[in-house]
C-alpha cells in the first residue's frame, strides 16, 4: 500500500485546522513532527486559556465572592472531566498538578515515606528520567533498592518482569509507553504478573494519554501519572490518578494554603482529598484549557486518529528502514507514535540542522532517557513524533529532507581514513581547495549547509587524536583538537563526531594553519562568521562549537609563545 491509498476516517487537515499555530504565515511550511515534547494547541483550549483571564479570573476556595466560586467551579468540574478521561471511579482520586514530573516526584516522596530499608522499586531502563530520578532520590534517604527489568541494548524485556520481583518489592513504577521509542508495553500483561502481589503498581503514562483512551480501571493500575500538554492541553497542568484508599493514606508531599482543614502553632490537620495534595495557588488558567482540551478530545474519534498515526508510523519505518547510512532504534510494532534513529555516517544533530533549514522540527538528543540511549550505542538519536494533525505530506517532507541529506553527507573516503587509523595520528589535512567566496556566494541555507559539508571532507578522521585530553570543552558534538609549531607558525589536526563540526573546523583553520601567531591574533573570527551568514542560522550549541574550538586554538598559540 502507498501512502495514497490510505483508508484512515481521521482527515489530519480538518483536525489541523483547528490549530491556529499552523495557520500564522511564518508557519505555513512548518513540519512539526515534535509531538512527543509537547503538542500544539487548538483554539478552543487557548481560547479557554485566554477567557479564563478576561472573564472570570480569581483565586479558588478562598474568597466567598462570584469570581472565586465561579474559578472554584471550574476547578472542580475540570476535575470530574479528568476523573471521565480517565475512567477514575471519582474525582477524589485526581490530583492536579505541574506535570507528570511533580505527579511523579510527590508520589516518590509520599511513597516512599512509608517503606523499609532494604524494600524494593522496580523501574525499567527505558524510563523517562523524571520516572527514575524521583525514585534514586528517595532510595537514598530511605536506604531503597532499585532493580531493574532485564532489557536488551536498553530496551527492557518486560516478560520477563517477574524475574525482578520479590518479597520485598513494594514500588514497580513502569512507563505506559516509552519517549525515546514509542515502545508501548503490554500493559495488560503487566497487570497479570502483579496482580494479587503487595505492591504500589505506577504508570507513566505521559505518552500513552496522547495516543490511546485510557481506563485505569481495565488497567488495574494504583497510580497513573500524566501532562496536559502532551495531548493538546496546556504546559503547567498534569493528572495524577491514585486510588483512592491509597491516596488517603499517603502523607502530603508539600504544605501550605488549600491543603488544610486547620492549622495550629505545632500541628495542622489536613484537608480531605484530593486537596490535601494541592498546595498553593493552582495553576488556574491551565486548569480551565485543561477541561477545554478534554471537551476537544472528547469531539474527536479517537480510534479513527490514533489508526491515522499508525499509518504513518507503519510508512515512516518502511521508509526509513530501507535508507543506507541509517541506523533505526524504534520498531514499528507496539509503537504508540515515534520513529527514533540516528545516521551512521553524521551526527543525529547534523541532521537536526539540516532539517531544520527546512523549518522541519524533530527532536535529537538523550530524549530524557539517557541510560536507554547509552545501552543503545548511541550518544544522541534524532526522533520524529507524529500527532493527530501530521499530514502525509508532512511525512513526505520529512523524508525527503532525509534523503537528501545522506545525498549531501555521503560517506567520507576511507582510504584517509584508513591511513589515519594505520598510525598517523597527525595526517594534515590539505585545506588549500576550500574557497571562502564559494561559501560566501551561497544563495541560501540549505546550499550554504551543503557546502559546508563539502568542506567537512577535508577533514580526515584520526583516531590518534581522540583521547579525553584533547577534547575541546563547550562544544556540543565530540570534538578534538591538537597543536603544534614549526618555525613560528602554527599547525593544528582536528576531528568531530559531527559533520557541520567538522565543515566549522575547516573553515576555522583555512583561517589559522600554517599561520603566524600575529596573523592569527589580527584575524576577526566574529566578522568572518557573520560574512558568511553562519550566524543566523547555526543553533547557539552549534556556534558555540565554532567559538570553542577557535578558543582552544587561541589558547594553544597563546601559551606556545
Ligand atoms: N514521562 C514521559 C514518558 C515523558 O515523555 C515526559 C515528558 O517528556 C515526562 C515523563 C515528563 O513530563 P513533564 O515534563 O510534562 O512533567
Amino acid at each position: 500500500m502507498t501512502h495514497h491509498e490510505k483508508n484512515s476516517e481521521h482527515s489530519a487537515e480538518t483536525f489541523r485546522s483547528q490549530f491556529p499555530l499552523f495557520a500564522q504565515p511564518e508557519n505555513r511550511n512548518l513540519v512539526y513532527l515534535d509531538n512527543a515534547a509537547t503538542t500544539q494547541r487548538p483554539a478552543m483550549v487557548i481560547d479557554a486559556v485566554a477567557d479564563f483571564y478576561r472573564h472570570s479570573n480569581a483565586n479558588t476556595h478562598r474568597s466567598s465572592h462570584r469570581l472565586a466560586r465561579q474559578a472554584t467551579e471550574m476547578v472542580e468540574q475540570t476535575r470530574q472531566r479528568a476523573a471521565a478521561f480517565l475512567n477514575a471511579r471519582s474525582s477524589r482520586e485526581i490530583v492536579f498538578c505541574r506535570g507528570a514530573t511533580e505527579a511523579l516526584n510527590l508520589l516518590a516522596y509520599s511513597l516512599c515515606a512509608g517503606l523499609e530499608p532494604g524494600d524494593e522499586i522496580v523501574l525499567s531502563t527505558i524510563e523517562h528520567h523524571a520516572n527514575l530520578v524521583p525514585w534514586q532520590m528517595m532510595a537514598e534517604r530511605y536506604h531503597l533498592q532499585l532493580r531493574y527489568v532485564p532489557h536488551t541494548a536498553g530496551v527492557p524485556q518486560f516478560d520477563r518482569l517477574d524475574e525482578m520481583l520479590g518479597n520485598r518489592t513494594r514500588i514497580v513504577s513502569l512507563t505506559g509507553g516509552s519517549n525515546a521509542l514509542g515502545l508501548r508495553p503490554d500493559l495488560a500483561a503487566i497487570a497479570e504478573k502483579l496482580r494479587g502481589r503487595h505492591l504500589h503498581w505506577v504508570v507513566d503514562g505521559s505518552q500513552l494519554a496522547a495516543h490511546e483512551v485510557v481506563d485505569v480501571q481495565a488497567l488495574g493500575c494504583d497510580f497513573f501519572v500524566c501532562s496536559a500538554h502532551k495531548f493538546y492541553g496546556p504546559t503547567g497542568v498534569g493528572l495524577l490518578y491514585g486510588r483512592e484508599a491509597l491516596l488517603q493514606a499517603m502523607p502530603p508531599w508539600q504544605g501550605g494554603g488549600e491543603m488544610i482543614a486547620e492549622v495550629g502553632l505545632l500541628h495542622s490537620v489536613y484537608a480531605d482529598l484530593p486537596h490535601k495534595f494541592e498546595a498553593g495557588t493552582s495553576p488556574l488558567a491551565g486548569l480551565a484549557g485543561l477541561g477545554a482540551a478534554f471537551d476537544f478530545l472528547a469531539q474527536q474519534d479517537r480510534g479513527a486518529m490514533a489508526a491515522h498515526e499508525q499509518a504513518l508510523l507503519q510508512w515512516l519505518h518502511r521508509e526509513l528502514s530501507q535508507l543506507p547510512h541509517l541506523r533505526l532504534l524504534s520498531q514499528p510494532q507496539h509503537n504508540l507514535g515515534i520513529v527514533a534513529f540516528a545516521p551512521v555516517d553524521a551526527a543525529p544533530a547534523d541532521l537536526a540542522l539540516w532539517l531544520d533549514g527546512r523549518d522541519i522540527a524533530v527532536r535529537v538528543g538523550h530524549h530524557c532517557a539517557q541510560p536507554l540511549i547509552r545501552a543503545s550505542g548511541e550518544g544522541a538519536t534524532v526522533r520524529a513524533s507524529v500527532a493527530g494533525y501530521t499530514t502525509w505530506q508532512d511525512c513526505e517532507a520529512f523524508l525527503e529532507a532525509v534523503r537528501d541529506f545522506q545525498r549531501v553527507t555521503e560517506p567520507v573516503d576511507s582510504a584517509a581514513a584508513a591511513a589515519a587509523a594505520a598510525g598517523d595520528d597527525w595526517l594534515a589535512d590539505d585545506l588549500s581547495a576550500l574557497r571562502l567566496e564559494r561559501l560566501a556566494s551561497q544563495r541560501n541555507w540549505q546550499d550554504r549547509y551543503r557546502e559546508l559539508m563539502r568542506w567537512s571532507k577535508s577533514i580526515t578522521t584520526k583516531p590518534g587524536i581522540r583521547s579525553a585530553q584533547n577534547l575541546v570543552q563547550g562544544c556540543e558534538s565530540e570534538a578534538w583538537l591538537v597543536h603544534r609549531q614549526q618555525e613560528g607558525r602554527h599547525y593544528f589536526a582536528v576531528d568531530s563526531d559531527s559533520r557541520v563540526v567538522r565543515g566549522l573546523a575547516a573553515l576555522l583553520l583555512s583561517q589559522i594553519d600554517g599561520r603566524t601567531g600575529s596573523q592569527i591574533a589580527a584575524a576577526d573570527f566574529d566578522r568572518l562568521f557573520a560574512d558568511l551568514g553562519l550566524r543566523q542560522h547555526l543553533s547557539q550549541s552549534r556556534s558555540n562549537g565554532f567559538y570553542a574550538l577557535l578558543r582552544q586554538a587561541l589558547q594553544f598559540v597563546e601559551s606556545a609563545q
